[in-house]
């Protein structure tokens, strides 16, 4: 049983496309081919649990859900 490395973020993995976000922000897509190729790995910085689902970082695991973003 393999478990979700959580030290560790996307950045690196080759496939990081940066994409303006709202607000001026900038966020990060892993375009890795696979289940979750084009979800979004973090905006601004990379967030750490991101390999989990990352194909290229070692991740496989099933997808999480969508990833919403909290508008105020
Ligand atoms: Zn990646």
């Amino acid at each position: 049983m393999t478990r979700a490395d959580y030290s560790r973020t996307c950045a690196g993995c080759g496939s990081v496309v940066t994409e303006d976000w709202v607000n001026g922000q900038k966020c990060f897509r892993c375009y890795e081919p696979g289940q979750t190729c084009g979800y979004i790995v973090g905006i601004e910085r990379f967030l750490p649990y991101v390999p989990a689902w990352c194909p290229k970082m070692g991740g496989c695991l099933r997808p999480p859900e969508r990833y919403e973003v909290q508008k105020k």
